[in-house]
């Protein structure tokens, strides 16, 4: 387990750590156990959850307020591929509430993606890359695009150079690559896969698609969620031992009917059957997902065989490094945006810029 850790912060920072308790001066609050004080979680790959929806104009604010609960204290509310206007109404108010988790950026899964690898999302609404649709899109954000899911295949080199020199960490998804497309890709600049293995080729030994590029280059950050539907356990376990913790980013990749009751939603122009853990199409086929932040670091753990530490680590500062942002940590001088755990890893209180929220 981990060791405890006494944390001590004022004027929102962390600004003094100790294994032994510490007397809080007046303007200051000391923060301990019992239990696990970590990095508040950051979410790089959420859609909505109890009905908000990232896509509906004002509804990232109260988002904000409850994925604080899962200790999370940053995310990328992440947008999907859809008619334009849509698209620019939700980027332009995707807004947190000020005593909510932070909005870090905004995560655009598309429209760039490939139609034939396109999970749940009709496809109608995908887009060949355009220099103009992605100016508009950055300029209507609230927040700027930090990161952009993309099939990289469809993709020139230049194109790939244009949006990283605005900024954007591109990411490989709902992507139809070979293993050669791929790799090609991760040397053109892409630095990301979304949700691996779901949404791009699998594996096969004489031809081992974008899943085999990606067990190829450890260097490359990739999203996994542990929802323990989306990926089985040996998968996910081969794919960590592919890569150091810190390319390991734990997403929910959770849409608007998370953690409603069991029933019929309507989400992203598709029917969503909610039954306890798993959102399905009326298919069968998985519409993303139910999990938690705070649900993928406890299975991380059992799944990975990696320490409470190491999975923490995958749920805040590898996801933070992923898309440019300065990882962090548990140190002095960082944001006070902390989480602590209870042994078992349930969060019990996040703070966000040093508050209790
Ligand atoms: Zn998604």
């Amino acid at each position: 387990m981990l060791p405890r850790r006494h944390v001590l912060v004022a004027n929102g920072r962390v600004t003094a750590l100790s294994a032994t308790p510490i007397h809080a001066p007046p303007g200051a609050l000391a923060v301990d156990g019992p239990g696990v004080l970590a990095q508040g979680f950051v979410d790089t790959h959420i859609h909505g959850r109890r009905g908000f929806d990232v896509m509906r104009p004002g509804d990232v604010a109260p988002l904000s307020l409850e994925l604080l609960s899962q200790g999370v204290t940053g995310f990328l509310p992440t947008v999907v591929a859809a008619p334009s206007d849509d698209l620019s109404a939700a980027l332009s108010s995707a807004s947190g509430d000020p005593r909510g988790a932070r909005v870090l950026g905004i995560h655009a899964e598309g429209p760039f993606l490939s139609p034939d690898q396109p999970g749940m999302f009709p496809p109608d609404a995908f887009r060949d890359y355009d220099r103009a649709l992605w100016r508009d899109l950055q300029a209507a954000a609230a927040s700027p695009i930090r990161l952009m899911t993309v099939a990289a295949e469809r993709l020139t080199p230049t194109q790939i150079d244009d949006l990283r020199a605005d900024g954007v960490t591109l990411s490989l998804g709902h992507t139809n690559a070979s293993y050669e497309d791929a790799l090609a890709a991760f040397d053109a600049g892409v630095t990301r896969v979304t949700h691996a293995y779901n949404a791009m080729r699998g594996f096969h030994h004489r031809e081992p698609g974008a899943v085999g590029a990606l067990l190829d280059r450890g260097d490359i950050d990739a999203e996994l969620i542990l929802d323990g539907l989306h990926v089985d356990r040996a998968p996910a376990r081969i794919l960590a031992a592919t890569r150091t913790s810190g390319r390991i980013v734990l997403v929910s990749d959770s849409v608007p009917p998370a953690g409603c009751p069991p029933g019929d939603y309507a989400w992203a122009g598709r029917r969503l059957r909610v039954d306890g853990n798993s959102i399905r199409l009326p298919t069968g086929r998985l519409a993303g997902s139910a999990l938690t932040m705070d649900a993928a670091v406890r299975r991380a753990v059992d799944w990975l065989d990696v320490s409470p530490a190491a999975a923490l680590y995958m749920a805040s500062e590898a996801p933070r490094a992923s898309v440019g942002l300065d990882p962090g940590g548990l140190r002095t001088g960082v944001a006070a945006d902390l989480v602590l755990l209870d042994p078992r890893l349930h969060p019990r209180m996040t703070l966000v810029g040093g508050v209790v929220r």
